[in-house]
């Protein structure tokens, strides 16, 4: 905050957007953070402060491609706020990133580690590129080029990345063995979603699948519908979208409804998601397949259902469709996948939302587990893992669910103001520096 602007008039600055973060995910994470604090009558200081990220690094990347040409990516790494510990958050290989982008996925990362207790900040990384129009070849330079660029800004005390979007564990094997050749010995906890053969946790592949399904249970017993008498539709059937569907399967939820970004498909009957699975692993596409109707993406999240789970991209839930969405409940599998104007929309309807920094923090709950195996170099049973991320996940809802209830205000609202209690009192107990 510029001391002109400061003295010149707060309340303008309350207003401001700098042109360096806007875009339309992060004006609604703003919105979402400016709703609660006004609520909850936010320190002033510490309300423009979250505001702003910490720390940003835009990158740029030559690459050798196997063509022989040479192409320059770029690469951006946002931290957010670390006043409760190491930054942590993914890393996004997608065309639209960019760095507005990036700063509102931090943002929104600092809220989910505060809300379910973890002792960390929020960040976030990507690089600008198609991940599917790269040779392997290609994805490993570019991964330990960004590495190598952003290498002053992580570590295992300082700032943890770990699979976001277009990234997998063999990416973050590749961060972990870039980051370890310069330090000159292993450096297993500077990453998470690793593969276990070097110090990956058993069950993160499947946390954030996990942890959305956990929450919708415990929306059902709320609501008093029963999980049989239930159908699920999830759009996205990326790691958090296909790992939610089986799940929710071995549930006794139907999931009638399934997209990727090529095409959605449908079936009144229920689909047999392991059949779906080997069927994409096989084509990289859910489009043909045989025992579903085809159905375009658009139509699929207005189909009728119970369960509807966003777990794809950011702004998929709008002005546009919210009115003509036929579900009961929304459980946001994605980060950020409502705009601001569609939750007033939701909200009015009635239906029952649970917020992203609650519905998908499965992934960071045993991403923590994994750095907490990693710093200790003594490794957990699967049970162990499991049950310990249900603990946390359901005292997390049960807590906002309480609050939500006893003030009368959305799920959403409810957990904004719990995040962002404790980072205020972190804040305040810290104090200023200098
Ligand atoms: P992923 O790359 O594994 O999968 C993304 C899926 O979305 C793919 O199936 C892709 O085809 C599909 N998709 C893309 N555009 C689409 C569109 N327009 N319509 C329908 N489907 C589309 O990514 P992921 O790790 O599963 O992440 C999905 C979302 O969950 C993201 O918002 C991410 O930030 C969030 N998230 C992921 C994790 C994690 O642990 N991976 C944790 C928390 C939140």
């Amino acid at each position: 905050m510029s001391y002109e602007l400061w003295v010149n008039g707060k309340e303008k600055n309350m207003q401001a957007v700098p042109t360096e973060f806007d875009s339309p995910t992060y004006l609604d994470v703003l919105s979402q953070l400016d709703n609660a604090a006004e609520w909850i009558c936010l320190d002033r200081n510490i309300w423009n402060r979250l505001r702003l990220p910490q720390r940003a690094l835009c990158v740029s990347m030559p690459i050798k491609m196997d063509s022989g040409d040479v192409y320059v990516f770029q690469g951006f790494r946002v931290q957010h706020d670390s006043s409760l510990g190491p930054t942590k958050g993914g890393v996004r290989y997608h065309p639209g990133v960019n760095l507005g982008e990036v700063a509102a996925l931090a943002m929104n990362m600092t809220l989910k580690c505060s809300l379910v207790g973890l002792p960390y900040g929020g960040a976030k990384g990507g690089i600008r590129c198609n991940p599917k129009d790269l040779s392997k070849k290609e994805l490993q330079r570019l991964t330990r080029r960004y590495t190598t660029e952003i290498y002053p800004l992580i570590g295992p005390d300082h700032d943890i990345p770990a699979p976001d979007v277009g990234t997998n564990y063999e990416v973050m094997a590749w961060i972990m063995d870039t980051y370890s050749q310069q330090r000159g010995y292993a450096v297993p906890g500077v990453v998470t979603g690793k593969p276990i053969c070097i110090g990956g946790s058993l069950g993160r592949e499947e946390a954030t699948g996990r942890g959305v399904v956990y929450i919708t249970l415990e929306v059902l017993k709320h609501l008093g519908i029963k999980a049989e008498e239930s159908t699920a539709i999830v759009q996205g059937f990326g790691n958090v979208g296909s790992v939610a569907a089986r799940f929710l399967t071995s549930s006794n939820i139907k999931v009638t409804g399934l997209s990727d970004s090529t095409c959605g498909i449908y079936n009144n009957n229920g689909l047999d998601i392991a059949d779906v699975t080997s069927y994409k692993k096989a084509r990289h596409t859910l489009e043909g397949y045989p025992n579903g109707e085809m159905i375009d993406n658009k139509t699929l999240l207005e189909s009728e259902c119970t369960i509807l789970i966003p777990a794809a991209l950011s702004g998929q839930i709008t002005e546009e469709n919210a009115g003509r969405l036929n579900c009961k409940v929304i459980i946001e599998g994605a980060n950020s996948p409502t705009t601001k104007e569609a939750d007033g929309i939701l909200n009015e309807r009635g239906i029952f939302v649970v917020p992203d920094i609650l519905a998908n923090s499965g992934g960071v709950i045993v991403s923590y587990f994994e750095w907490v195996q990693d710093l200790q170099k003594y490794f957990w049973k699967e049970k162990e893992i499991n049950e310990r991320l249900h603990e946390i996940i359901t005292t997390a809802f049960d807590k906002a669910l309480k609050f939500s209830v006893s003030e009368n205000i959305p799920m959403r609202k409810a957990s904004m103001v719990s995040a962002i209690k404790r980072l205020a009192d972190a804040h305040l107990a810290r104090g200023l520096y200098p």
